[in-house]
Formats: structure tokens, sequence, C-alpha cells
């Protein structure tokens, strides 16, 4: 039996019309099922939906018995309609009786028909109800017959959804995704505790007109579409490679292979002959293959489908012209962020006054919006994985940057447990507070220097707040981050100006530019690189970038006129790369002077150490330099030989291995035995465990992020210095792949707070 002449355009058409009725939703559903089995040429039309209870009611039918309405219910799983749901599959059967799933409902009179073609009613992937025809006869519905049933099911679901049908929409909203609680993890990325309402960075798309008037219209529409998102996937993998992961790069990658995927796009194509709009077309395969994406378990093949999944997203916006962030739009005033991924600009944009915190499915703690996200105080949790799908505008949410839980809809249990502990973190941060002005020197007297990191002018009141001594390490590549175009001699003057007038006197340490590995400049042309960690990057570059270098000293020699300035270069591998940095320093001076203009009162040049190479080279160093200041993060990654961004390896080596403290006991000492000001700027001085092992193994100077100040120093207040040496020393032989459980129970038995 064909389908009808009319053909799915027409059903749609007319269903529109039955929407645009002022009818009850009961009225409206029967209407529906006597046009699609008249439209389809089937004896049969029956809508199940979804009821709370995994219980999948008869809504409406036509061709069944009217009785069975409201009163026949299969569970998900059971009879076809039921296997259709649990699989969110179609089933097209010649003779459904013979199906080993079939289940017989007495009460409907269905024995005599024998042909079935059911289709799933899916929203977001989830099904919330199923969509049948039968005939009496024996035969297998075209491929056609089944384009126009799913496309008809489609429509169904945006007006189920949509609220048109309120009474089934409730039905339906209790069992799907988006209205249960979930409890989710991911990394913590900063510190704190926040209860508050979701703000999706990207809104969801809104599509309010999926029924196409012209065919080819449409079609064109969806080319022009589909063009432009390849050129936006180009420039996103232009901007890419070379100087970000090559985990990103590797997503990108999938997104081109996807953007020009034949099968995709016929898919597309197909659904707009069917009689959908464009944006109509993209969200009808994007449902099956979200469908498709919830049935599987293979990781990557999930990724790949969630990769194809954001790529539509892209399309739709595209097409909606719905573009820009929330960050333009009104925001609660307790707003947590939810988002895919994003920049640390764009974090920027937001109000600070409403900003409470901050999820991604992407992101490590290493990663730059987690640095300004620290830098803004906000928590912050990472790599959260599918909450960006199971959230709406408005839902409360609770994120905990402790532990890096996320409580999505919490029960009033979790609420109120949280409740209790935000009551507890302030209470926390008050005795904190209190230890502002008190000098951090362990019980036998040795005093401590604690410093904040920074790379803000966000991050500037941070410094007073916390009762810092200075800024150990300003990360001067932040600023250029963010900025559209290479920020100009002047506007670095008065960036590091306001650096130096909020710091008050005390000591900033600005690093020259780290540029490479996973931080890139938006307007530097990259260039492609294997592994960019060890790559083409800070002082390798700022050597051969000279102009770049150049500029920035000037601009900070200037902004320190009259005060002294303390400089620091990145990355340096080998003595040489000093001394010539050195030389550009000199330079620069020499060259401000000859043209009048005033010179800081003292310049005090240090390199970082984070490339092992550099550790043989101390003697000659230590020599030549004014400070060194390790940096944990990155010498950690090249004495593991494992990269800091891995999620695979995050946790694998620890900082706590007897080797790493030897090495840096050994520093320490020759950086003494010289004279020379020792500081470590990684992210383990932050935390009080490793702060702890850090001042055992001899640093008197460690830099953190703000928030760490007041547990570091608490925990140095109550440490009897030289009874640690004496626990620790004898340690550090020992061929184990961590102290950590060593030093914890040294601070329980000793009452020291971590
Ligand atoms: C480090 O590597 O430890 C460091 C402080 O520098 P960054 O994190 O900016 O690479
Ligand atoms: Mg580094």
């Amino acid at each position: 039996m064909p389908l009808s002449s009319l053909g799915p355009r027409v059903l749609l058409r007319r269903l529109r019309e039955v929407m645009a009725r002022p009818e009850t939703a009961q009225k409206k559903l029967d209407t529906i099922v006597t046009l699609i089995a008249s439209n389809m040429v089937a004896e049969v039309c029956s809508l199940y939906v979804m009821r709370p209870g995994q219980l999948l009611e008869l809504y409406a039918t036509e061709g069944l018995k009217r009785e069975a309405v409201h009163k026949s219910k299969l569970r998900v799983g059971e009879g076809l309609v039921g296997t259709i749901a649990a699989e969110a599959q179609l089933l097209n059967l010649a003779d459904a009786q013979s199906h080993p799933a079939f289940k017989y409902l007495p009460e409907t009179g269905e024995e005599i028909y024998h042909s079935f073609l059911g289709v799933p009613i899916l929203r977001g992937g989830v099904t919330i109800g199923v969509l049948v025809v039968q005939n009496r006869t024996s035969r297998l519905y075209s491929e056609d017959e089944e384009e126009a049933l799913q496309t008809t099911a489609m429509v169904l679901a945006e007006v189920i959804a949509s609220g048109e049908l309120e009474e089934v929409a409730l039905a339906v909203a209790a069992d799907v995704a988006h209205v249960r609680s979930h409890h989710l993890r991911g990394n913590n990325l900063a510190e704190g505790i926040a209860l508050g309402h979701v703000v999706l960075h990207e809104p969801r798309i809104v599509i309010t007109n999926l029924i196409a008037e012209s065919i080819p219209l449409e079609k064109q529409r969806l080319e022009q579409a589909v063009e432009s998102l390849q050129e936006n996937v180009e420039t996103l993998i232009t901007h890419a490679e070379g100087l970000r992961g090559a985990e990103h790069v590797d997503i990108l990658e999938s997104f081109k292979m996807f953007a020009h995927d034949r099968g995709w796009l016929r898919r597309m194509r197909e659904a707009i002959d069917t009689g959908l709009t464009a944006e109509g077309a993209v969200e009808r395969v994007q449902n099956d293959n979200r469908a498709r994406m919830l049935r599987i378990d293979d990781p990557y093949l999930r990724d790949r489908l969630n990769d194809l999944d954001d790529l539509a997203y892209r399309l739709l916006r595209i097409l909606t012209g719905q573009v820009g962030t929330a960050a333009q739009g009104n925001l609660p005033k307790d707003t947590i962020l939810v988002a895919r991924s994003m920049g640390p600009a764009e974090l920027l944009d937001y109000d600070r006054q409403k900003l409470r915190g901050l999820i991604l499915e992407e992101a490590g703690a290493t990663s730059h919006v987690a640095i300004v996200a620290r830098a803004l105080g906000i928590p912050a949790v990472g790599r959260v994985q599918g909450v960006v799908d199971i959230v709406d505008t408005g839902d409360p949410i609770i994120v905990d940057g402790q532990s890096g839980d996320v409580h999505v809809r919490p029960p009033p249990s979790i609420e109120q447990a949280y409740a209790e502990k935000v009551r507890f973190y302030a209470r926390r941060q008050a005795q904190y507070a209190a230890l502002r002005n008190v000098p951090a020197r362990t019980l036998d007297g040795v005093s401590i220097s604690l410093s904040i990191n920074a790379g803000l002018l966000v991050d500037m009141p941070h410094l007073h707040d916390s009762g810092a001594d200075g800024i150990g390490l300003y990360r001067t590549e932040l600023q250029f981050m963010m900025a559209a175009s290479f920020p100009r001699l002047s506007v670095q003057i008065k960036h590091y100006s306001a650096v130096l007038e909020a710091s008050n006197g005390k000591p900033v340490v600005f690093r020259t530019l780290d540029i490479g590995a996973d931080k890139y400049l938006p307007y530097l042309r990259p260039i492609k690189e294997d592994n960019p960690a060890m790559g083409w990057r800070a002082i390798r570059m700022s050597l051969e970038r000279r102009a770049l270098l150049e500029l920035q000293v000037r601009a900070l020699l200037r902004a320190a006129a009259g005060r002294e300035l303390r400089l620091m270069f990145p990355m340096v591998a080998e003595f040489s790369e000093f001394k010539a940095a050195k030389e550009v320093v000199e330079r620069s001076m020499a060259a401000l002077k000859a043209r009048g203009y005033e010179l800081p009162t003292s310049v005090k040049l240090g390199t970082m150490i984070e490339v092992p190479a550099l550790l043989w080279q101390l003697d000659g160093l230590l020599r030549e330099v004014d400070f060194v200041s390790i940096g944990s993060n990155d010498l950690m990654q090249f004495l593991f030989a494992s990269d800091r961004g891995h999620a695979r390896l995050q946790g694998r080596y620890d900082t706590l291995h007897p080797g790493v403290l030897s090495l840096i006991r050994e520093v320490a000492m020759k950086a003494q035995a010289h004279g020379v000001p020792l500081n470590l700027c990684g992210e383990m001085a932050g935390r009080p465990i490793e702060a702890l092992a850090l001042i055992g193994v001899g640093l008197k100077s460690i830099s953190m992020t703000p928030a760490a100040i007041g547990p570091v120093k608490s925990m140095i207040l109550a440490l009897d210095l030289q009874k640690f040496r004496n626990f620790l020393d004898p340690l550090l032989a020992r061929p184990e792949p961590t102290l950590r459980p060593h030093i914890e129970r040294f601070a329980a038995d000793n009452g020291i707070p971590l």
C-alpha cells in the first residue's frame, strides 16, 4: 500500500493547523492520530505517552478500541511498543504477531492487524512516547513511510514538550533526565562552595519553526549554513594547531571530519524532503544521533557521537542566528555558569557581582579558564561529563570546588547539608582572615615568606586581603591572551603600572611572556607542532621574536620607573638563554636612559627552574642571577615525562615522590650556599601537605593561589620544623612512589591542620 499522495509535507501543515485550534489537549491528540492514519492510509494510528514509573500509556488511537485509551499500559521493554521505547529505535514488521516481543492486549482488539510500524518519540535523545501505525494486510512499510512517521513523531515531540499539551508534558516530564536530581563528579579547579541557579553559557537554541514553507529554500539555507560551519571549523583548527594541546586538535579534526561527512549531510537533506525546515532537519538527525549515543558503551564512539552533537548545535546556531553567550543577558544574582568549554576572556565578560560558580565539561586544573576562576575567587569544577545535556537554565545546582562534586537539582537533604557546609566554610574563611596580619612563622621560630600568583588586575585585591608578602609570580601572558590584538607599548605600560600601584610597595615578580603549550595568542599565527609543551614556547619564542620581548621589557622598565623591578624568564633550559635575555634588558635600559627616561631604582633578574637540564647548570646560573623560582608544574611534567594536562595521567606520579623532594632539597641547599633567594610557584605550593614537605626540604619562600594562603599559614603556625625535618630526612632515601601517607601521619600525630 503506497504512501498517500498527500505526502508528509501536507500532513505537517495539517498538524500545524490542528495545534493552533483552541481545543483541549485530548481533542487535539484524537484529531492528530486520525489525520496521520488517513494520510498514511493506515487502519490504525496510536499514540503512547511515557508516564511516571516508565509506563507507556495509550493516549489516543484511531482504529483500536476507544475504551482502551488511558487504560492500556505497557512497561518500557514490554511488548513491541515497550521495545521501541527501550531501544529508541523503530520497528517495521510485516507480521507483528510473530515477533517474539508481541504482547496481546485484549482490550484493544488489535489481533486483526498484521503489519506494524512504530517509531520512538524522542526529546533530547530520551524516549517520551511511541507512535504506531498498523494495517490488516501483511507487508513491510517503505523507507518513505518510515521517514514520514519519524518526522511526524518529531513534530509531536516538540508539541508535547512545548507545553501546548501541558498535561501530557507534565506526565512526560516526570521521567526524563531533565527533572531528576543528579550527582556528578569532576576535577576541582578552584576552591569554594556555591549554591545557585544554572545559567547556560551558550543558551539552548529555541526552534520555533519546524515545518517548511518551501523545500528548495530550506535546502539552500542548509547548504549555506553547512558552508559557514565548515569555514568556522577550519578557522578553529588553524588557531589551535601547534599552540594548544594535542587533545584539543584531535577534537577539532573529528569536527572537521563530521562537517564534511556526506552521510550526515545526506540525512539532513532527506529530512527536509519530508517537509521540515533546515533547523527541523538538523534537530531530527541530532535526535537519532542522541538516541544512539545513549545506547553506546564504547567510550571512543560515544565521544565521536558527542562531537557530532556539538557540531549540530553549532549548525543550529548559524541557522537560527542565535549567537552570543549568556553574558549579554539577564543573570540571576546567584549565577552558576555551565558550559562545555570556555576561554578565559569569555569568563571575564560576566558580571562578577552575580557570578557564584563555574562548571565545565572540559578544562583541567592548569587550564587558563581555571586560573581566571581562581583569580575571580569563584568555585569551579572541570571535566564534568554530560552536565550540559541534563541541566536547564534556572535549575538549582551546587558546585563544590573542594571535592569536585556537582549536584544538579539537589534533593532537600543535600541542599541542607551544603548550606551547613557553606556556613562551615565561611567560618573557616573568617578564621583565615583573622590570620591575615599574623607572620607565617613556625613554632620553632622559622619565618616563611608566602606570596600569591597573579596575572590579571582582578587578582590584585587578593594581595592585601590574604596578607601575602608579595606576588611571587605575575603571569604576564594572561593579559596578552585576553587581548584582541598584540597589546601596544602604551597599553602594556599602563597595565604594569596599575599592578605596581596596586601592590603598594610589596614586591612583584613579573614573568616575561610564557606563550606556547596550552597558552596561545589568537592574533599570532600558530605553527604546527607535535609536542607543543616541549616546543617553540616561552623564552625560546621570545628570543627569536626579539622585538616582542624588547617591547615587553621596555614597558616593564618604564612602568617601574623610580621603583624596584623584578623580572623572571620562563622555561630557561640553558644558561646562555638567560644571558641572552639579560642582554635584552641591559640594552633596553641603555636605550631608555639615552632617551632620558627615568629607570627603575634597581632591576633584579631571575629564571624559572622548570626544565630539568637547568638542574645541572645551577652553580653557573646561581652566580649570575638575583633569584630563582621553581616552576613545579612544568618541572614535574618533564621529570616524569608525563603531560600535565593529560586526563589519564592525572595523579599518576606524586609531587611527594622522595626523588622529587630530594631534588628540591638539593636546589635549596645550592641556592642557600650561593645566597640566592629561592621560591617555588607551582600549584603544589598551595596545598598544605605539599607546602609542608617543601618547607621540610628547605624552602623558605613559596607562592600560590590567593585562597591557599590561609590554609598554608595555619599549617605553618602549628609546625615544629626541626622535628619534622628529623622525621622527613631519613624517608627521602626510601624507594617509594610517594611519602604522602608518612607526612599525613606526622601531621595528624602533631596536630598540624592540612
Ligand atoms: C610552573 O610551571 O610551575 C609555573 C608556575 O608556570 P606555568 O604554570 O604558568 O607554566
Ligand atoms: Mg611553567
